[in-house]
């Protein structure tokens, strides 16, 4: 079959945007590419990967997890369903560490990413602080397999520990810690392709979403510098409880609440409090 054949195939099962995206990462070509190539005939195995991957996606599979890897920050990331699909809110969370590391002219911080999943936050702050010492912790052995493959396939020296938070984090000091932890409310609503796709144990923070802080922010004392950047992405209802947790837990520290792109509260950033 051709490329223009089996964009109209494709149609079958899916939206043309995707269709094309799926024919395009088993072609090895830019989605727009594929208008300059509608004649070619294209290998019967890479036909049969397409029907495959067309058939998962006409079962509500996210195209993420079809296609295996997203785009993150410029950078390539291996996913699968044992890792959350990166959001672009998480890409505004690094972008803030590294404006927070730039304006602080720190190029070789020790960085700790708590829950790390596939790697997105640490091993993208490593790629931009090349001299930076990261550490990524998560509790799922499943996760820590993807998150390591990626620094293997990115070329990134990092350190990876198995642990349910703090537990097993020798302590040392920081200059940043970051987390993205589970936080949807056991009864919030959300979109039935993540609920039924995405590993509930990176979702969900308890009754209030809060769990995950909770047991970070009992240790994270232990682990700061005496200059430091703790950066949570955070549920959009969560800021001002989790900020009065901060307020309790960490003595003389500065709060400050971020909104993401579509206008809600998405991150919240700990700094020590000079004023
Ligand atoms: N942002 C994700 C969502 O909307 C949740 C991520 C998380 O719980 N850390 O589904």
């Amino acid at each position: 079959m051709t490329v223009e054949e089996l964009i109209v195939y494709g149609k079958k099962y899916t939206s043309s945007t995707h269709a094309k995206m799926l024919l395009a990462n088993f072609l090895e070509v830019n989605p727009l590419e594929l208008l300059t190539i509608l004649d070619k005939v294209v290998e019967e195995d890479k036909v049969n990967l397409y029907k495959e991957a067309l058939l998962a996606l006409s079962e509500n599979r996210p195209i993420q997890y079809v296609i295996g890897h997203v785009n993150f920050y410029g950078l390539k990331f291996k996913v699968n369903e044992n890792v959350l699909i990166p959001r672009f809110e998480t890409e505004e969370l690094v972008e803030n560490i590294k404006n927070y590391l730039e304006n602080k002219n720190i190029t070789n911080p020790k960085i700790l990413d708590l829950g790390c999943g596939s790697g997105v936050i640490g091993l993208t702050l490593k790629h931009f602080f090349p001299d930076s010492l990261v550490t990524l912790v998560d509790i799922s052995e499943e996760a820590l397999i993807v998150a390591e493959d990626n620094a293997k396939t990115l070329g990134l020296d990092a350190n990876f520990i198995k642990s349910d938070w703090f537990s097993n984090v020798p302590i040392d000091k920081y200059d940043v810690i970051t987390s993205n932890p589970p936080y949807i409310m056991t009864d919030e609503e959300i979109e039935e392709i993540v609920k039924n796709n995405e590993p509930h144990l990176a979702l969900y923070g308890g009754i209030d979403g809060l769990d995950c802080y909770r047991n970070i922010l009992k240790d994270i004392n232990n682990y700061l510098k005496d200059d430091y950047l703790i950066a949570f992405e955070i549920g959009y209802l969560e800021g001002s409880a989790l900020k009065e947790l901060i307020n309790n837990t960490i003595p003389n520290s500065k709060v400050t609440i971020k909104k993401d792109l579509s206008n809600k509260d998405r991150m919240l950033f700990v700094e020590k409090n000079i004023d």
